[in-house]
Formats: C-alpha cells, structure tokens, sequence
C-alpha cells in the first residue's frame, strides 16, 4: 500500500483555522500536492485552478458549504473523490452527505489513521485506473497503427473495435454495428472459397479446419466493395469469460493477383473459355459426385469439320476468328452449372451435369444447329460434329473419353455436322 501513498494531488478545505493547520503536516505527507482552501467559495476556486485528484472538506463552512461546493465539482465531474469531515454537530447535513455518494465520511475529531487509509486506499484506485487508462491507449495506439482489423469479441458482443474495423464498415460506435448485423459471424460472405458460417460454432469449425495459409475470409466494406482478408484467431479468457482476438488483414491486392495467375492457368489464352487444366479439375469434381449420389451426368465433345481445309483456304488468322466465335457462341448456350472447354486445337468439350444421354443430346442437337448461325464476313459458316456419351456407374476418367471419342468419330463417319453417341 505504501506505494500509493504520495501519488494523489489533494485539495483540502477546512474553515476552522486550528484545525486545517493541524492536519496540513499529516495530509502533506499523503499527498503529491497539497492545496488549502478556507471555505466552500475557495475550495471551489481551489479546484478550478489544480484539479485535485482528492477532495477532503468539511461541511459546515461560511459562505458555501461542503456539500454546495461538493455538488458544483460533481456537475463538472461525477466521478470526482470526495471525504468528508464532519462533526456530530453538523448531522443536519448527513442526509444531504450521503446522497452525494461520496467515498468517506470521517467523524471529527478525525483520526489520522483512519484519514490516511482513506487517502491510500483512493489514491490506490485512481493509479490504477490510470495504469489501466494509460494500456488502453497504448493497446488502442498499437492495433489503429496496424493496417489490419482487429476486434475482441465472444461473437455475440465486440468489447474493443481497431479504428481500422470502425473505419471499414464506416462505423461511429459499436452499437452502430449491431444495428446493422445480428452477431459477428454476419459480416462474412457466405462463399464456398471463403471461410464462413451461420454461428459462432461453425465459423470456429470451418476456421480449424482451413490450413493456416487458406484461412481467408470476405468482407463488404462501407461503400459495398468485397475484400478479402486473412483471418488469425486468438483465444483469451478475460474476467471468467472466453473471448476472441478476430486479426484481419487485407490481401485484396495480393488475391488480385492471384486471381489474375489464376485465369491465365485456367483459361484458354485465344478464345477466353475454360481450358483443358479448368475442365478436368470440374469434371473431376462432377465424376465424382455424380458416381457418389447417382445422378446423371454427361460429355460432348465437339469438333470443327475439315478445318484443316478451312485454314488453308482462309488464313489462320480468320481460322483464329472463327473459334472465337465459335466459342463465344457456345459459351453464351451454356448452362452456368455446366462446364464448356476449349480441349485443343479446334476441339471443345462440354460437361452437362444432371443430364441423362437424351438431354445431353437435345442441347448438342441445340448447339449444332446454333453452330449454323455462325457467319463470318469474308469466310461463311462452317459445322461442327459431336460425340455424346453418359456417365456410366463402372466408367472410369478413360473409359468415358473413350466412349465420347467414338461417337465423334462416328459422326464424322457418318457425314459430319451431326450429334451421335456412345
Ligand atoms: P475433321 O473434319 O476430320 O475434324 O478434319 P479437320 O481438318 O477439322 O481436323 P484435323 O485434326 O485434321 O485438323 C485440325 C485443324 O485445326 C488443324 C489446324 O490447322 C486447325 N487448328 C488447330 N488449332 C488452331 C488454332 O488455334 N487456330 C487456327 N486458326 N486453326 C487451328
Ligand atoms: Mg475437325
Ligand atoms: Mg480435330
């Protein structure tokens, strides 16, 4: 205890003469500074000028009294410390006293020890809160300086927000938040690439369950821009309770990039639809669940006729633009569910998922005679044929290629520009 004694200024206010000078020895060892005053009047000079930490007064006083003085501070401020000495004379004034909920009222003649306990133990609690102050700011500091989030939550409630959270979602308090979102877990897209869920136990699930690299969440900012963000949770218990420590941090630019990578990996450079690498990785994916639940799946390919003869008469630069509309055409007649792919050269494949052979023909049937549409200013029209062919439940990756490869080449067989299957 003894270190907090000497750490709180104090104003002392005391109209009898003999008394104030009997105590100013005793209270100028309490405290870090000492400040008189003769009555309520300069008492409330007094603090207007030092702002004293503490407040020990007397309450029968002339021209304003203790509790009149007392209550001008606690208008300015609520939380201001106050003792009290009063005499068993001045019990008219205790009810008036204790309303004013102050921290200590000590009978006089005051006991010195018990006025020095009373000190240490307010100077005690206004140190630490200014410890307490003092980390915030520092905590607050350190996290707004960050160019990441960073929010202290139990999902339910948010006990601190970054500037930078506050910034984001263009908030002015916490409660703002709550106006706008139900519980934390709602600010994150719900996307299958993106950590996300409906409560606090599914988010953590998914989020323990994403390798560390992958832990990537998307946001909606404040003026209605998806970002995306790296997301790092840390356990803390505080008070008895378990809270969260939420980290995010933007790597928009960098899944751009990504992104970017990506489509040059995915997507045929000429034409802009799927590629060969895109269409195995979804048909991978189809064959599986399909053979999983049993549901209908099926493939075409499609192939220009004597293109060959249509590159020499033309140039291959025409020959160049006619697969783009090709493909661009077909994209367009395309299901968004489905899987349309440029496989090589000018051969194209499509994946029609819960399709059975005789609706994965009508669409090729639909295709090939869009395909006639196809009128190029120097060149004209050309045909396509196509092999169609449905998952079958032994098939495997091979055997269905296989299959659809036959009915393409009976196509061709039998007369090009015509759907056959296998
Ligand atoms: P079939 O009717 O039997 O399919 O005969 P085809 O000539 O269409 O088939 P073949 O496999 O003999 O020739 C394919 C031609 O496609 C050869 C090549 O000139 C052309 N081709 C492949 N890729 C491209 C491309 O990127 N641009 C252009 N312009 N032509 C391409
Ligand atoms: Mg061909
Ligand atoms: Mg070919």
């Amino acid at each position: 205890m003894q270190d907090f004694l000497k750490t709180a200024t104090i104003l002392y206010v005391e109209d009898d003469e003999g008394i104030r000078e009997g105590y100013t020895r005793a209270l100028k060892r309490y405290a870090k500074e000492l400040y008189l005053a003769k009555d309520g009047q300069e008492g409330l000079e007094q603090y207007e000028k030092h702002r004293p930490d503490i407040i020990v007064s007397d309450i029968k006083m002339p021209r304003k009294n203790g509790i009149e003085m007392v209550q001008d501070i606690r208008r300015e401020n609520p939380q201001q410390p106050v003792i009290f000495t009063t005499a068993h004379s001045e019990s008219g004034y205790t009810l008036e006293a204790l309303e004013l909920q102050v921290d200590g009222y000590i009978l006089k003649p005051v006991d010195k020890k018990v006025l020095r306990n009373k000190i240490e133990q307010i100077s005690k609690s206004l140190q630490l809160e200014k410890e307490n102050e003092k980390h915030q700011a520092i905590l607050e500091n350190v996290l707004s300086s960050q160019s990441s989030m960073t929010i202290l939550t139990d999902f339910e409630t948010i006990s601190f927000a970054s500037k930078s959270f506050m910034e984001f979602f263009h908030l002015e308090s916490i409660e703002e938040f709550f106006e706008r979102y139900g519980q934390v877990t709602d600010i994150f897209i719900r996307h299958r690439e993106y950590i996300n869920g409906g409560t606090k136990e599914e988010f953590l699930k998914q989020y323990s369950a994403t390798g560390e690299d992958n832990r990537v969440v998307s946001l909606i900012d404040g003026d209605f821009a998806a970002k995306a963000f790296k997301i790092t949770i840390n356990t803390i218990e505080l008070e008895g309770r378990e809270l969260y420590v939420l980290n995010l941090t933007d790597i928009s630019k960098m899944q751009e990039k990504k992104i970017q990578a990506e489509h040059k990996a995915f997507y045929d450079g000429l034409t802009g639809v799927c590629n060969r690498n895109k269409f195995e990785e979804v048909f991978q994916a189809e064959f599986a669940r399909a053979q999983r639940f049993g549901h209908p799946l099926s493939i075409a390919i499609l192939d220009i006729d004597h293109f060959k003869n249509f590159n020499d008469t033309y140039g291959h630069l025409i020959g160049d633009e006619v697969l783009i509309a090709l493909a661009k055409l077909i994209e367009s007649h395309t299901r968004k569910e489905d899987c349309f792919a440029r496989w090589g050269g000018e051969e194209f494949v499509l994946l029609a998922v819960e399709a059975d052979l005789e609706r994965a023909q009508k669409i090729c049937e639909h295709l090939r005679t869009q395909v006639h549409t196809i009128d190029h200013e120097i060149a004209g029209g050309i045909t396509c044929s196509f092999g169609v062919t449905q998952l079958q439940a032994d098939d495997t990756l091979e055997t269905i290629f296989k299959r659809c490869d036959d009915a393409l080449y009976k196509a061709r067989e039998n007369g090009r520009d015509r759907v056959e299957s296998a």
